[in-house]
């Protein structure tokens, strides 16, 4: 696989350290690191990752706000980071774009498939994007050759 660029967001600094060390002994790039929802907006900003994980529970801004945010922004998309107790927010991640959610503790056995998964779904995310994008042209195309068909 080429080398994709992750971002990691988690307060809890040990876990952030853990999580970012699984992830490039996995053979992934992370290329930022952030301890809250407003300084994980900052760097998706800076950096363009592929892919953020991203801690639910954080002071100031949450994860599933964070998300949504850099996701309506730069359409980058994130997979969570949750403990047990936070399962109810799951719900409110359901639209958020969020590719998936892991429950801690985290173990690289969990985490490697689910980043590749979520890296995969955001491919296909982007490719469907953009033959959305090709078809609304060519529909806008059609329109004004039809336009001038008419006069
Ligand atoms: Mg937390």
């Amino acid at each position: 696989m080429g080398k994709y660029r992750l971002m990691v967001v988690e307060d809890e600094s040990i876990l952030r350290m853990d999580i970012k060390e699984m992830l490039i002994e996995a053979g992934y790039e992370v290329v930022s690191e952030a301890n809250s929802g407003d300084k994980a907006i900052e760097l998706a900003a800076l950096h363009k990752p592929d892919l953020i994980i991203m801690d639910i529970k954080m002071p100031k801004m949450n994860g599933i706000k964070a998300s949504r945010i850099i996701y309506q922004t730069f359409q980058i998309p994130s997979l969570l980071l949750t403990a047990y107790s936070e399962r109810d927010l799951v719900e409110e991640a359901k639209n958020a774009h969020i590719l998936g959610y892991l429950v801690k503790p985290v173990s690289e056995r969990d985490l490697v498939p689910a980043a590749e998964i979520a890296l995969a779904q955001a491919n296909r995310l982007k490719a469907l994007a953009n033959d959305i994008k090709k078809m609304e042209e060519k529909i806008q195309d059609q329109k004004v050759i039809q336009r001038a068909k008419e006069f």
